[in-house]
C-alpha cells in the first residue's frame, strides 16, 4: 500500500482530509476536532469518493432517521409484521440496519464500524443499540441526528435474537420461506424484517449471508436486525456485488478501519478528559511512545508472557536492551532521549516488572525509559459504567502512541491499532502459561482487525473453499490463523 500521509507539519488538519463533517458543536464533543492535535501519526487520508459518499449517507440517516416521519411510517410498518410492499416494487426509499451490541467493548465497537460499512453499501440508515453504554461512550457521529436506535423499536425481543430465531436469514432459508436461488426472487413475498446472524456461533446458512445472491434477497427487504461481535467486513470483500463500490471508496485496502473508525468513534467528554490529561502528563514529553497491550486470556500473571513481551519489544527494537546486573553506564549522563511506555492490562503485575526492570538497571542505550498504566481492573467486567470508560480512554491512549506490541486474538488492540493507523507488532497467544512462544511476535501485515469467523465457501462455485485464497487483498491473520484480513 502507498504511505502516503495526512500532512501535520504546517499545522493539524481537524477535519482529518475531509473525513470528518464540518460545523458540529464542539462543547458537547471536544475530542471530534481536538484528536488530530494528539496525534504525531496523522493518518492516511480518506479517498474523495469515501468522503463524498459520507456526506451522502449523512443526508440519508438525517432524512430517514428516528424523529422523521419516514421513521415512524417504517416503524409502524414493522409493527404490524407487513412486508413493505408487493411483489416487483422493489426497494423501499428508506431502509434501516440495526446493530445489536454485546459483548467488550473492542467486540462492539468492530460490530458497529462493520454493520456501518455494509450500511453505506447497501444505502441503509445505521441504528446502533444502546445496550452496554453503546449510547454514552461516544459522541454522535451523524450531524442532526441521531444513531442510536430509539426505546419504542416495534420489535421490544431483539437484543434476545440468537442462532435459533426464526425470522434469521439463515433459519428463513431452511425453512424456505426465503430462496435465494429462485430466479423469481423479485416476486417473493419478503418478510417485514430478517435478523443476520453473525455472532461466532453461526450456521452454515447464516454464512451466506456473505453471498451476492443472497445480498440481492436481503435488498428489498426493509429491516434488517444484525448481531455480530467480529469485524465482518473481509467478509463483504469476498462478495463480487460489492466490489467496484469498495474500490472507490477504499483505494488503500488496508485503510478500512481506519477510516470508519475516525469517522464513527469519538470519546464523549468525560473519557476525552481521561485521555487527554494522563496524556500530556505522561506521554506528551517522551521522544518516543510505545504501547503494550497485554491481554492475558483467562490467565493469572505469567512470567513467560512477561518474557515474550520484553522479547518482542526489544527484537523490535522497541524498548532498549538492558545492562547486565551490577553493571552501571561507564559515565552516567541526563538522558537526551526518552521513551515513554503505556502498558495497558487487566493486571498491573506486567507493568510494575518492566517499570523495575528500566529503574533497576540502565539502559544499553543510555534512553531513559518511562512507563505508566492507566488502570488495572483485574477482571472482565460486563456493562459497568466506569470499566467501559476506561477501557475505551486506553484504547484512544493506545492508539495515540508511535509504536504498538498487541496481544494477538484481541479486538482491544486491533481497535488501537486501526484509529492510531499503526501496524503493530503482534504477540501470539501462547499455547500455555508456562510457554514462550517463538518467535514471540511479528510485526503485522496491516493495521486492519481481524475477522475471527469467516465463511469458508466459494459462493461462486457453491463449494467450500479456503477464503483466503480466492481475492488478492483478503488474507489470513497472523494472530488467528483461519481468520481473514484486509492487507
Ligand atoms: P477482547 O476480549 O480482547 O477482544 O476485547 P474487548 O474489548 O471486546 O473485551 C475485553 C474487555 O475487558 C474490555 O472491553 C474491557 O472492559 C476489559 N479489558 C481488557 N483489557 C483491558 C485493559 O487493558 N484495560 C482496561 N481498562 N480494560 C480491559
Amino acid at each position: 500500500a502507498n504511505t502516503l500521509r495526512l500532512g501535520s507539519a504546517t499545522g493539524h488538519d481537524r477535519l482529518l482530509g475531509g473525513l470528518l463533517p464540518d460545523g458540529m458543536d464542539e462543547r458537547s464533543c471536544h475530542s471530534r476536532y481536538q484528536s488530530s492535535m494528539y496525534r504525531r501519526n496523522a493518518g492516511r487520508p480518506p479517498s474523495p469518493y469515501l468522503v463524498s459518499k459520507l456526506r451522502r449517507h449523512e443526508a440519508l440517516q438525517r432524512r430517514c432517521g428516528p424523529g422523521t416521519v419516514a421513521y415512524m411510517d417504517a416503524a409502524e410498518q414493522l409493527r404490524s409484521g407487513k412486508s413493505h410492499a408487493g411483489p416487483g416494487i422493489g426497494s423501499p426509499d428508506c431502509k434501516y440496519l440495526v446493530s445489536i451490541s454485546y459483548r467488550g467493548l473492542g467486540n462492539r465497537i468492530l460490530a458497529a464500524a462493520s454493520a456501518f460499512l455494509y450500511a453505506v453499501l447497501t444505502d441503509r440508515v445505521l441504528l446502533v443499540d444502546p445496550s452496554n453504554e453503546m449510547d454514552e461512550l461516544f459522541c454522535e457521529p451523524f450531524p442532526d441526528t441521531t444513531w442510536i436506535l430509539p426505546a419504542d423499536f416495534p420489535l421490544t425481543s431483539y437484543t434476545n435474537f440468537s442462532i435459533d430465531t426464526a425470522e434469521s436469514y439463515g433459519n428463513m432459508l431452511k425453512s424456505k420461506v426465503l430462496d435465494a436461488a429462485s430466479t423469481t426472487a423479485q416476486a417473493q413475498q419478503l418478510p417485514a424484517f430478517a435478523y443476520v446472524n453473525l455472532d461466532h456461533h453461526l450456521t452454515d446458512e447464516d454464512k451466506m449471508f456473505f453471498c451476492d445472491e443472497d445480498q440481492r434477497v436481503l435488498r428489498d427487504i426493509r429491516w434488517l436486525v444484525m448481531r455480530t461481535d467480529s469485524y465482518i467486513v473481509p467478509g463483504l470483500f469476498l462478495a463480487t456485488g460489492f466490489q467496484a463500490e469498495l474500490d472507490l471508496l477504499f483505494p488503500e485496502l488496508d485503510t478500512v478501519f481506519h477510516h470508519l473508525g475516525r469517522y464513527l468513534f469519538h470519546p464523549n467528554n468525560h473519557v476525552w478528559g481521561l485521555v487527554t490529561r494522563y496524556h500530556d502528563a505522561y506521554l506528551a514529553a517522551a521522544s518516543q511512545r510505545v504501547g503494550i497491550q497485554v491481554r492475558v486470556f483467562g490467565g493469572q500473571e505469567s512470567p513467560s508472557v512477561l518474557e515474550q513481551i520484553t522479547t518482542c519489544a526489544q527484537k523490535g527494537n522497541l524498548l532498549p536492551e538492558v545492562l547486565a546486573a551490577g553493571t552501571e553506564p561507564s559515565a552516567p549522563t541526563p538522558a537526551r532521549k526518552s521513551k515513554a511506555v503505556l502498558v495497558t492490562s487487566l493486571k498491573a503485575w506486567y507493568y510494575e516488572r518492566i517499570k523495575s526492570m528500566y529503574w533497576e538497571r540502565g539502559t544499553a542505550t543510555g534512553e531513559a525509559v518511562g512507563v505508566h498504566q492507566p488502570s488495572h481492573e483485574e477482571h472482565q467486567q460486563f456493562g459497568a459504567k466506569s470499566h467501559d470508560t476506561k477501557a475505551w480512554a486506553e484504547m484512544y491512549l493506545l492508539s495515540l502512541t508511535d509504536v504498538l506490541v498487541t496481544s494477538g486474538w484481541s479486538t482491544f488492540g486491533y481497535v488501537a491499532q486501526g484509529l492510531g493507523g499503526l501496524t503493530p507488532w503482534v504477540m501470539y497467544r501462547p499455547a500455555n502459561t508456562s510457554h514462550v512462544p517463538d518467535p514471540p511476535c511479528v510485526r503485522d501485515m496491516s493495521m486492519e482487525p481481524c475477522f475471527h469467523t469467516p465463511p469458508f465457501y466459494d459462493c461462486r462455485t457453491k463449494q467450500g473453499a479456503d477464503t483466503g485464497k480466492i481475492v488478492p487483498h483478503v488474507r489470513h491473520c497472523e494472530d488467528v490463523s483461519w481468520g481473514l484480513k484486509l492487507v
